[in-house]
């Protein structure tokens, strides 16, 4: 069973915002689902539920001017990552078709070798995004550019030692600019997070870290604003988003199962799972070659 979070009270949003953002989660979902199952190899179950976190992060919160920084630690989330640089005019969408494809910049996990200008930090090997941020935290300290700093993990990659230090770390050089986002869904690969090597209470354990600790709903659009506001208030500690999501959230079939955490639908499964998500004018599906999806 999962936990409930309060809800926060969000800003003064506006309809017409909240409802672009929700698009471009919806079309990160989309997108999400098309290309794992045309690739026939990766992860969905955390892209789809990542995907306002996401849109919210891409779509809002980070600025270009000075140039905010975002690391994927869980980089088997990539499908997500892409997708929501695409819809936000980072990436052109149709490049989105070649994820996986041998000699591909969109690789099953991110490459900065490949995507030097967007991807901050390669990753793949879990636990190493949150010293990375750190480092470039401290950087753009140094350089005084008054740049942001966001990592997103998964749940179970706090197993991870490195995790921890780094942790310290942040709190020990009073990193303001950093938000670590975590991705709650109370699952991992093998199954659940309590199972396999037990975590919570996830924001006492931040707290006693020294972290300033936000516990908004990962879905709720408004909620995660808010949160991300809170943060950036924060001037003397890092803070984290213990965001509480659901696993393949927006295809109930597929909901809060660890079986989908790294599995490929089938193109049946892929069809059947888009039809859930819904058809609306503005879905600018990208044609993939080969593949009738
Ligand atoms: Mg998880």
């Amino acid at each position: 069973m999962l936990p409930t979070f309060p809800t926060l009270e969000a800003p003064h949003l506006g309809e017409a915002e909240s409802r672009r953002l929700a698009e471009i989660a919806r079309q990160v979902r989309r997108d999400s689902i098309r290309m794992v199952a045309a690739a026939a190899s990766g992860h969905v179950g955390g892209p789809l539920g990542a995907a306002e976190i996401l849109a919210v992060l891409y779509g809002h919160e980070m600025r270009r001017e000075p140039r905010d920084r975002f690391v994927l630690s869980n980089g088997h989330l990539s499908a997500a990552y892409y997708s929501v640089m695409a819809r936000v005019g980072l990436l052109p969408v149709e490049e989105l078709a070649t994820f996986r494809r041998i000699n591909s910049r969109l690789q099953g996990h991110p490459s900065r070798h490949d995507l030097p200008d967007l991807v901050e930090a390669s990753a793949g090997p879990l636990g190493q995004g949150l010293s990375f941020t750190n480092g470039l935290a401290l950087a753009d300290r140094l350089d005084g550019n008054g740049a942001r700093h966001y990592c997103l993990v998964g749940d179970g990659e706090l197993q991870e030692g490195q995790v921890w230090e780094a942790a310290m770390t942040a709190a020990h050089y009073r990193l303001a600019s950093v938000t670590l986002i975590v991705a709650d869904n109370g699952l991992q690969i093998d199954g659940t997070v309590e199972n396999v090597k037990a975590l919570r209470p996830i924001g006492e354990r931040f707290r006693a870290f020294g972290w300033h600790v936000l516990e908004p709903d990962g879905h709720d659009i408004n909620g995660l604003v808010a949160a991300f506001a809170r943060a950036r208030e924060e001037k003397h500690r890092p803070s984290v988003l213990v965001a509480n999501t659901v696993m393949s959230k927006g295809v109930p079939a597929w909901e809060d199962q660890a079986a989908w955490h790294g599995k490929a639908p089938s193109l049946e499964e892929a069809r059947a799972a888009l039809a859930v998500l819904g058809e609306s004018p503005e879905h600018r599906d990208f044609p993939i070659a080969g593949v009738n999806l």
